[in-house]
């Protein structure tokens, strides 16, 4: 089961991304920017997860791409 983390640092858009730690690279955030989100079976789980926490919340279009609409 993957580990997802979100970043807290939003976008221009004001979205938080979620990121999966076991496939993402380039695209994870800084690490003092991350915060842990556990492990989920999919993203559609940590994204929910994340959005309980920081509301406005996307997939990463790289690592969470099923989960990325924005
Ligand atoms: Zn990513």
């Amino acid at each position: 089961m993957p580990r997802f983390c979100v970043n807290d640092n939003a976008q221009d858009n004001g979205d938080h991304e979620v990121h999966d730690l076991s496939s993402g690279t380039f695209c994870l955030p800084n690490p003092a920017n991350r915060v842990d989100l556990g492990f989920h079976a999919d993203c559609g789980s940590a994204v929910a997860a994340a959005g309980a926490v920081l509301g406005q919340v996307n997939g990463c279009m790289y690592c969470a791409p099923a989960c990325h609409t924005s």
